[in-house]
């Protein structure tokens, strides 16, 4: 980072030192956070548990409810912060202690070691050809492989490959050098070792995000057991031109194109049992899913919706639910009590409150529209610094107004971390926290 004392007063930079500020996650949340302080001239460490930012954001294809490419949401905002100044991130961190202090708080972070120079890395992928441990790709069903040393993520930033030393030869004790031989750029260092890092921070904005809720624990969707039973972040993968099919819808099972697609929203969220909340997002991610599918195939494949209520509140979230319905989808008005495998078909029955008909769908792929959790992180950190998670996982904000505070002074939330939302809701809620900090660090100057 640079030393210089820089500020931000529109576009003119004034002299003005004021931080540091650690935001604690690197999801479109955290990113835009920090962005959002560096421009009014806050110096940020932005720390990622991951060793990529862009959170959920970087396994999705399109986005709801104008279908733009995911990637373009995070080309735009990795652009701006090569270019910001005061932002210094580190991707693979851990926080190992918060201390509270006069000034603010010292945290001790943990840097697990990359074991690629980032400045070398060229991703040519040379490295990755030549290693020899292959194994599955992350919510890519078996279909996208990776190496030991590889991408960390579809869209990875920095820009530049890790070592995962839980399967790497190397480190597992036996004689393989295979990447660093192949490497052109002489980027890879198997020697690299943890670094412990003290950082002061006169603020922390949590931004850890959300994730899917671990759907096999609905037993009767018989995710886990049925290959052909996928979930919405799965089918992302397939959707995407840049994912493991090319963008090709396939069923898992025989690697063909379903003729049938059912959609079971509500798995494991508005259930007593499990998550009692609604994810809020997963009615227009199925609907957009399933619209996908439709542009992509049209009557090829059949596509059901089983949903308990359509929840379209969004900007232009109405519009685009009509837009699908006008596609061909059929919707049900009700959730399957189990879904069931007979001779390579899965079977759905599904009482529909539209027509007070029971139906009994036979498919080819059923996609599972898992609820949402806080980041299963969230505690720990929470911890660390006497902040409630509260019942629903997410972390708990002073009150229903000030969704960006805690009670816990300088302890800001940004984005998912206080509640499952969507992309549009997640960069509003992380501006209005950077506000909020700003002034705070304002006041304290
Ligand atoms: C399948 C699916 C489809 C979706 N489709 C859409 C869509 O089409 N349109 C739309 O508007 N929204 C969509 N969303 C919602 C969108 O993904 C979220 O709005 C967005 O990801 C929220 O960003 P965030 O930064 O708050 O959280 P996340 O994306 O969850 O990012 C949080 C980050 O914090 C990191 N982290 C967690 N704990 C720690 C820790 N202790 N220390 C350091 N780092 C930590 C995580 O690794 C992660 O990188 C979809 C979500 C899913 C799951």
């Amino acid at each position: 980072m640079s030393n210089r004392a820089i500020g931000y007063d529109g576009q003119r930079q004034i002299g003005m030192v004021i931080g540091p500020v650690v935001v604690l996650g690197g999801g479109i949340a955290g990113i835009e956070s920090s962005l959002c302080l560096s421009k009014q001239g806050v110096r940020v460490y932005l720390l990622e548990r991951r060793p990529s930012l862009g959170g959920n954001v970087s396994f999705l294809s399109k986005v709801f409810p104008t279908l733009d490419p995911a990637s373009d949401i995070l080309e735009g905002m990795f652009k701006e912060l090569r270019s910001s100044e005061n932002v210094q991130m580190m991707t693979n961190v851990e926080i190992k202690a918060i201390e509270r202090k006069e000034e603010g708080f010292e945290l001790e972070v943990l840097k697990r070691p990359r074991h690629v120079d980032p400045n070398k890395c060229t991703s040519c992928g040379k490295c990755a050809e030549a290693c020899p441990v292959e194994y599955d790709r992350e919510h890519e069903l078996g279909i996208g492989k990776r190496k030991a040393i590889d991408s960390p993520s579809p869209k990875p930033f920095p820009e530049a490959f890790v070592i995962d030393e839980g399967a790497c030869l190397h480190f597992r004790g036996e004689e393989c050098r295979a990447c660093v031989e192949a490497c052109p750029n002489d980027a890879i260092n198997l020697d690299e070792r943890p670094e412990e890092i003290r950082i002061q921070a006169k603020a922390l904005i949590l931004a850890t995000g959300m994730e899917l809720f671990e759907v096999s624990r609905v037993k009767e969707f018989g995710y886990g057991r049925y290959k052909d039973v996928i979930t919405s972040l799965e089918l992302e993968r397939l959707l995407d031109p840049r994912g493991p099919t090319g963008g090709e819808v396939i069923r898992p099972s025989d690697r063909k194109r379903p003729r049938s697609v059912a959609f079971v929203l509500c798995a494991g969220s508005r259930d007593r049992r499990f998550l009692r909340h609604c994810c809020r997002i997963g009615c227009m991610t199925a609907l957009k899913q399933a619209y996908e599918i439709k542009e992509l195939y049209g009557d090829e494949v059949e596509v059901y919706i089983c949903y308990n209520d359509i929840r379209a509140s969004g900007r232009m979230h109405e519009e685009f639910y009509q837009t699908a319905r006008g596609s061909g989808i059929v919707m049900l008005h009700g959730i399957p009590s189990e879904v069931r495998e007979k001779d390579g078909k899965l079977t759905l029955r599904v009482f529909d409150l539209g027509t007070w008909k029971l139906e009994e769908l036979e498919v080819d792929l059923v996609v599972l529209i898992p609820g949402v959790n806080g980041s299963s992180h969230a505690k720990e950190v929470g911890e660390k610094l006497g902040i409630l998670v509260e019942e629903d996982t997410f972390f708990s904000a002073l009150d229903q107004v000030r969704s960006n505070e805690t009670k816990v002074d300088g302890v800001f939330l940004s984005g998912c971390s206080a509640g499952p939302m969507d992309i549009a809701s997640s960069i509003s809620h992380a501006r209005a926290a950077a506000l909020i900090v700003l002034n705070y660090l304002m006041k304290r100057k």
